[in-house]
């Protein structure tokens, strides 16, 4: 008998494309390197391994400890609203699973992220080097509502994680110009805003309603 030999290994590059397609440009992300990062970038590899078949669903997915990826949309809405060029430096405070540094990582010129749960940070800096993504990010571990303070200031600051308030040292640690999206509100529901400082004035918008988990540290929940 003629043994015929049939692939079951998902086609991740077209679901990906889907993703692209449906829920990316079917919801009015419409800048193109966002677009081209989210096409390109594998985020299959950032995903728990048990998970995987979840990589390009409309959803958050789980990373353990209560934490998740953001769903897809909210990755690169973020992106979208940070307006990058590819010069900036940008701070990500919540590294998780590195899925969004990697996507900054490709829309700027360096991204410094960093997470206050160091086995984050560990997966994070594991996905990043597998992916060959780690070349202009580094993954810090610590309290990113403190920010990072040695390498401010920052052209762009991207928030994981919701707080009632934004931090102080994130918003003294943003340049001039420069902007800053950041869920706001209490733990179960947030709006997310866009902080855009420029010649010294501080100003904030909002860009949609969300619910992250929360920022926790010194400036965040305790
Ligand atoms: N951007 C990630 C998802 C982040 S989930 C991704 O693409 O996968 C939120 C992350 O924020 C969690 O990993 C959590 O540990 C982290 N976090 C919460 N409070 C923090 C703080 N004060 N500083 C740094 N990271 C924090």
């Amino acid at each position: 008998m003629m043994g015929v030999e049939v692939c079951l290994l998902p086609d991740w590059a077209a679901q990906r494309r889907g993703m692209v397609n449906t829920q990316l440009l079917g919801r009015g992300i419409r800048d193109a390197r966002v677009l081209r990062a989210m096409g390109e970038i594998p985020r299959e590899e950032f995903v728990p391994a048990g998970l995987r078949p979840m990589s390009y669903q409309d959803d958050p997915v789980p990373l353990g400890d209560a934490q998740t990826i953001s769903q897809p949309y909210m990755t690169a809405l973020m992106a979208q609203e940070l307006e990058l060029t590819g010069t900036e430096t940008v701070l990500e405070v919540g590294a998780g699973s590195g899925y969004a540094a990697a996507v900054l990582g490709a829309l700027a010129r360096r991204v410094v992220s960093i997470d206050i749960v160091p086995a984050m940070a560990q997966l994070a800096r594991q996905n990043l080097r597998r992916t060959a993504r780690d070349g202009n990010v580094t993954v810090l571990e610590g309290d990113g509502s403190l920010g990072c303070a040695e390498m401010a200031p920052f052209d762009a600051i991207s928030v994981a994680a919701g707080t009632l308030e934004v931090p102080a040292a994130l918003l003294d640690q943003l340049g001039d110009p420069g902007r800053m999206v950041i869920p706001v509100g209490p733990r179960d529901d947030q709006e997310l805003r866009v902080v855009l400082k420029s010649g010294g004035r501080v100003e904030s918008r909002f860009s949609t309603l969300c619910r992250f988990v929360p920022l926790r540290g010194g400036e965040g929940w305790s």
